[in-house]
């Protein structure tokens, strides 16, 4: 098999617990090399998912809390957004690359098989991006690991988000409207699906967009990089 971030043929090497447990074996897509240049997040802010060297709120968590004290996100993510993961996501997000959307996929499995939730909602993409790429990048990553729900839709958006400042961007009216079956996700443990977690407020409205439309469900969120 050829590694999916740097192409060199590999093979898998099977651990003990892959041989102890009877389930099915996640397939590697990323070699050993490459994987020493990934930085796993172990010890977290958790709130945001931030890396830090202990686990408690971060500075912009604790100053969000304090004025939202009742929108907790629990954001956990894999990977720490850095030069291997950025090129990634130019070639996955940007070129257009779809054929990496299996690269994570043992990595995410592997989590979602220790923290199962009821409901997976991927974070939807707008109209624009998905026509100029052909495909929904979050649902790419996520589909082949568990079972997604897609019941958010993306407003149109006037003004382009990277021209905003970040208090500007925390500001702006919900992004999301709701069009799933209310009664379905009734008091379920739902996870929200993204590809990174830059400001948190994709994830924030989204997740007030579910809360509106679904009160006594209980909403986490799951990103790759952070
Ligand atoms: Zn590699
Ligand atoms: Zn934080």
């Amino acid at each position: 098999m050829n590694c999916l971030l740097c192409q060199q043929s590999f093979s898998q090497a099977l651990t003990l617990a892959d041989l102890l447990y009877w389930r099915p074996l996640l397939t590697e897509r990323i070699c050993s090399h490459c994987q020493r240049k990934l930085q796993p997040i172990t010890i977290a802010c958790p709130e945001c998912g931030r890396a830090q060297n202990k686990c408690e709120y971060c500075r912009d968590c604790q100053r969000w809390l304090r004025t939202q004290p009742d929108q907790e996100l629990h954001n956990h993510a894999l990977f720490v957004y850095n030069a291997v993961l950025q090129d990634f996501f130019k070639r996955y997000k940007s070129l257009g690359d779809y054929r990496l959307r299996q690269a994570f996929n043992a990595d995410c499995q592997r989590w979602f098989r220790q923290h199962p939730a009821d409901v997976y909602i991927p974070i939807p993409t707008d109209t624009d991006s998905y026509t100029r790429r052909g495909f929904n990048p979050v649902v790419g990553l996520y589909a082949p690991c568990v079972p997604l729900t897609n019941c958010l839709k993306k407003r149109p958006q006037p003004i382009k988000q990277a021209h905003k400042k970040r208090q500007a961007r925390l500001r702006t009216p919900q992004l999301f409207y709701f069009t799933g079956d209310a009664a379905q996700l009734s008091g379920k443990r739902i996870l929200l699906l993204d590809d990174i977690y830059t400001t948190g407020r994709t994830m924030r409205h989204a997740q007030a967009c579910l809360k509106m439309a679904v009160p006594n469900c209980q909403v986490n969120t799951f990103t790759l990089a952070r």
